[in-house]
């Protein structure tokens, strides 16, 4: 809802400021409540919820079953602002977008073809502080959060642009999506709205490279949300050499954690794990992975690694022996296909070449 906010401009004077919420930020109860407040009717944020999400009709003048008064206070109440594509980079399976946000900021996702349906990869923060050495979206420090719209805005921008409904959301793209934990929690909440963009909770995956308090709330959340776990590495020493968190969070905790998480949820989780050559992709280390998952109700996926020019690692030509290997130790492990090769479609990689 509208509130003002007091300001000092440049020669120290203050300024009153009409800040508005974006009406994309709303799941459809606090929406409804709003309108009520404002002496709007409960159906007037249905029908918006309607054009926005189901219609894909963006501009508020051609919401034609609202009328003109109504449409009046709903635009001097909220924020209808788009963030734009600036870039698209397409091969035959993936589309890479590159988005401009209203600050000028740059985030990107991506779109894939898969078998099973067409699947969108968001990003939920301006750069990563996570420091992953080998990821170029966190080569760039965090800026800011994404706001809930942002997030919701990639979606129905890649919806527009290709004229069809997406099935499945991956919360994967740049940044770390539970750093920005309400305004995450909120996203899923609106997409997952079934009389809004209604994808499945069991069509959306968040993905953590292993904060353990949010993981542990995440776990009393009601949904039946897909969570995967960056976990790249099958010991303390290897994945502290190239993930900061786990100087912060070990290995042993996050399993620990991940267990819990299990119990509570009776819900598997998808641990994913990037192969890169001579860091973490001998035999020795599948055995080891066998080791500390044995028995969990878990999935690994093996990422073929995406070089970039910036970063040392290489890509990984074991993946097959290592496959083998935990498939051989009775591991659930598939490899994910690779997209993108030719359309930088490392996550980050467009975007630092726009700010580098
Ligand atoms: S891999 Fe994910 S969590 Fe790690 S730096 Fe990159 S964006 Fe951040």
């Amino acid at each position: 809802m509208s509130n003002k906010v007091k300001l000092f401009n440049k020669f120290g004077i203050m300024i009153v400021v009409k800040c508005m919420k974006h009406i994309m930020n709303y799941q459809r109860d606090a929406l409804i409540n709003e309108f009520l407040d404002l002496s709007l009717k409960k159906f007037n944020a249905n029908q918006v919820f309607d054009w926005l999400y189901l219609k894909h009709e963006y501009n508020i003048n051609n919401w034609s079953n609202i009328s003109k008064e109504v449409r009046e206070i709903i635009k001097n109440n909220y924020d209808l602002s788009f963030i734009e594509i600036k870039k698209k980079q397409t091969d035959h399976l993936t589309s890479k977008y590159l988005f401009r946000l209203n600050d000028d900021n740059l985030i990107e996702a991506v779109l894939m073809n898969h078998d099973y349906g067409l699947s969108v990869c968001i990003s939920s923060q301006v750069g990563c502080n996570m420091g992953c050495h080998f990821c170029e979206s966190g080569r760039l420090k965090k800026v800011r959060n994404l706001e809930t719209f942002e997030m919701v805005e990639q979606i129905l921008l890649i919806e527009q642009d290709i004229n069809k409904r997406i099935d499945s959301v991956v919360i994967m793209g740049i940044g770390e999506p539970f750093d920005n934990y309400d305004n995450v929690m909120n996203f899923i909440r609106i997409i997952n709205d079934p009389k809004g963009i209604a994808i499945g909770a069991r069509h959306i995956t968040v993905s953590t490279c292993g904060l353990i308090p949010k993981i542990e709330r995440f776990m009393e959340e009601d949904m039946q949300v897909n969570l995967a776990i960056s976990l790249h590495a099958p010991n303390n020493e290897i994945r502290s050499s190239i993930m900061e968190v786990n100087k912060v969070y070990s290995i042993d905790k996050l399993i620990d954690t991940i267990r819990k998480y299990i119990a509570r949820t009776n819900r598997r989780v998808t641990l994913e794990y990037v192969m890169l050559y001579n860091i973490n992709d001998s035999l020795e280390c599948a055995n080891m992975l066998a080791d500390l998952i044995q028995g969990m109700n878990v999935y690994v996926n093996l990422i073929p690694y995406n070089e970039t020019s910036h970063l040392e690692f290489k890509k990984s030509p074991n993946i097959n022996a290592f496959y083998d290997q935990l498939k051989k130790r009775k591991i659930n492990v598939t490899v994910r296909r690779e997209f993108g090769g030719k359309i930088d479609a490392a996550c980050g990689q467009l975007r630092s070449k726009e700010v580098d």
